[in-house]
């Protein structure tokens, strides 16, 4: 854990805006000193998640979710506390400073660093050869024929790989990278005679980047008819799986949070073009076919994946299996329908925002529909429906999609439909499906927790009772107790253990007496509950005013909950002195909060 100084740790959440991080996530307005909107971390229709930026906190109101920055992007992005520091530092520039680490960790760090390193350089090298080389004139003029512009090709840093056999290669080694390193990062590889070559050569480079805009790889593509191979990509290595890539992410994680949505296209240019279009939620995967890692990845930044892909039916499959892992996720994929023979790019070809091809396009997005249900119609369109036998075998292959849905209106009326198009009784319909579900298989495994391996990064659902008045007073307290310190030492030091109602709540009043100036640092991050109720506490301090009088008036009303408890509990035989201290309370209460001020007896 101690991997990096704790004060590299403060230096991060000083620079990185909370703000910014979870606006990715979901859509922030300002309400006075803070910003409000939708959790991300559960369902809900009105906002009760809060961002507190100058505490650099956020919280949930319905769920408990809560904490710092480093803690928002850990949950939300499934990263690893060291993962997430990283990538925050990383984002707003911040120089990490280690404690001692096991040297072969520490030297795998540098290496992918330097592996990473090489391919930025390259990419810069590729992308200035596109603008600047003569060599890369027809590919400039490829480009713009195909519509797209000067500034998303330089936003997506799209390049030329010169043709020459060892470019690449001779420059890196004059930077100081050995051939093993470019072999890795996957610039060069080994010809028959042993010596090395650039991987790349006379093809349009696409730079392949993670979420969190760090080289992976490239994709190029060839300009020349008789070159078999249209696209080449950066062979599988440490860096580069293809199954995991999801191209044009690192820009489009902003809108697709923004939009709640994401548009799933096939190729770079696809992406370049919706993009350019104004579609900026839009990622590319690699070929047709979608895979669970890649839905995984997106069920961390939307519920709401449209496919724009080709809907043949080897990609059907693939996509029906992602659809396993999508119900586990909660993930709702359809599929829009893009004019028969026609890609993104094709029917985008040049548009920019509120063109009609981008109507185009969009009207189709807008029409996408579920993917079952859209898979239940592929099959029914592709079957042989004019012989009995043909209707019996349409039948079969649909009843195990059809008990892959959850039982619904939706599902109803598809089975309206199938047995409407296969002229049968939709009983007969309804009974097949219901013995598809029985009989497991497809349906089976389809219908929800079917995404196997575990998902750490899934946060399981919270359900947060609703808070007694004891516990609405002591959180009072205490976060008043925040948010006038000069005053609120005074009072956690009279909140005696009995006058508190549990466990969790004594151990924050402990915690806030050691740490009031600045009650979340330091903090264990194992220890989840007072980590979420401090940073509730922390956010209601910020929320609500602080005063000596309605501290005080908090602080009696405790008071007098726990005397009363106590003589409850005595049953009728609490000394006189007990019920004399009750009345006076009252009394006090009742007076109002000008005549707290004097001294307590
Ligand atoms: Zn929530």
């Amino acid at each position: 854990m101690a991997r990096f100084a704790q004060d590299s740790i403060e230096r991060v959440k000083d620079a990185a805006s909370i703000v910014e991080v979870v606006s990715e996530h979901t859509e922030l307005r300002r309400s006075g000193a803070r910003y409000v909107g939708l959790c991300p971390f559960h369902d809900e229709r009105t906002p009760s998640f809060s961002v507190d930026p100058a505490a650099g906190l956020y919280y949930c109101f319905g769920c408990g979710a809560g904490g710092d920055v480093i803690k928002f992007v850990e949950e939300r992005e499934g990263l690893s506390f060291a993962d997430a520091v990283e990538a925050l530092a990383e984002r707003f520039g911040v120089e990490l400073e280690r404690e001692q680490e096991d040297p072969r960790v520490e030297g795998a760090r540098r290496r992918r660093a330097r592996l990473l390193e090489l391919l930025d350089r390259t990419a810069q090298f590729y992308a200035a050869y596109l603008w600047d080389s003569r060599e890369a004139r027809h590919a400039r003029e490829y480009l713009r024929e195909r519509g797209l512009g000067e500034e998303v090709l330089r936003a997506f840093g799209v390049g030329y790989a010169p043709s020459a056999w060892d470019t690449v290669l001779v420059r890196a080694q004059r930077a100081g990278y050995s051939v093993e390193e470019m072999a890795a990062a996957g610039l060069v590889k080994r010809g028959r005679q042993g010596g090395y070559y650039d991987h790349f050569r006379a093809r349009i480079t696409f730079p392949i980047r993670d979420a969190r805009g760090r080289m992976q790889g490239f994709g190029g593509r060839t300009l020349s008819p008789d070159n078999p191979a249209k696209y080449v990509n950066s062979p599988e290595n440490e860096l580069f799986h293809k199954g995991r890539i999801l191209y044009g992410i690192e820009r489009a994680r902003p809108a697709i949070a923004k939009r709640g949505r994401a548009i799933v296209v096939e190729g770079y240019t696809d992406v370049l073009a919706a993009h350019q279009a104004g579609f900026e939620e839009t990622v590319a995967v690699m070929g047709t076919a979608i895979t669970p890692e890649q839905v995984r990845e997106l069920s961390r930044y939307t519920e709401d994946v449209i496919l724009a892909l080709d809907a043949d039916r080897a990609g059907r499959d693939a996509m029906l299996r992602a659809q396993h892992v999508a119900s586990g996720k909660r993930v709702r994929l359809r599929v829009a329908r893009m004019p028969a023979g026609e890609d993104p790019a094709d029917l985008l070809a040049g548009a920019r925002p509120g063109a009609v091809a981008a109507e185009r396009f969009g009207a189709a997005l807008d029409e996408a529909v579920d993917l079952p249900a859209f898979h239940v119609r592929t099959l029914l369109e592709e079957a042989e429906l004019s012989t009995a036998a043909g209707r019996d075998r349409a039948l079969d292959e649909v009843a195990p999609v059809l008990a892959a849905m959850p039982e619904s209106i939706v599902r109803e009326e598809l089975v309206r439909e199938v047995a409407d198009k296969l002229d049968a009784d939709p009983v007969l319909v309804s009974r097949r499906v219901a013995a598809a579900e029985r009989g497991g298989g497809a349906g089976r495994q389809a219908s929800g927790s079917a995404d196997t391996g575990g998902s750490p990064e899934e946060r399981p659902a919270r359900a947060s009772a609703p808070l007694s008045e004891q516990e609405r007073r002591e959180q009072a307290l205490l976060a008043m107790c925040i948010a006038a310190p000069a005053f609120g030492r005074d009072y956690l030091e009279r909140l005696r253990p009995e006058l508190l109602s549990g466990d969790l709540v004594r151990r924050a009043r402990d915690w806030l007496l050691e740490h009031l100036e600045e009650p979340l640092s330091g903090l264990s991050r194992d220890d989840e509950e007072l980590l979420s109720l401090l940073t509730r506490l922390a956010m209601l301090a910020e929320r609500e005013p602080a005063s000596p009088e309605a501290m005080e008036d908090t602080y009696l009303r405790l008071e007098l909950a726990a005397l009363e408890r106590e003589i409850e509990a005595r049953a009728g035989e609490a000394p006189v002195e007990l019920q004399r201290k009750r009345t006076e309370l009252i009394e006090r209460l009742a007076r109002g909060p000008a005549a707290h001020r004097a001294p307590s007896g």
